[in-house]
């Protein structure tokens, strides 16, 4: 089974553009403005780069 990545907005600055959304090979992070990053889970293939970049650690992998 896919590991599920999540997203804690409450941990993002909310106050730049987010690298994730051009690191996720399969565009699965999108952003409206400076708003934390969100995730389709549809598309995520639990690769994980989103999870090692983010200095804010906003994305990781459930426990
Ligand atoms: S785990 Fe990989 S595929 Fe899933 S959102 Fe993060 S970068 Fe994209």
């Amino acid at each position: 089974m896919k590991r599920e990545v999540k997203m804690d907005a409450d941990r993002c600055p909310q106050d730049h553009p987010c690298p994730l959304v051009r690191i996720c090979p399969v565009g699965a992070i999108s952003q409206e403005g400076f708003a934390a990053p969100e995730i389709n889970h549809e598309k995520c293939i639990s690769c994980g780069k989103c999870v090692a970049t983010c200095p804010y650690q906003v994305p990781s992998f459930e426990q």
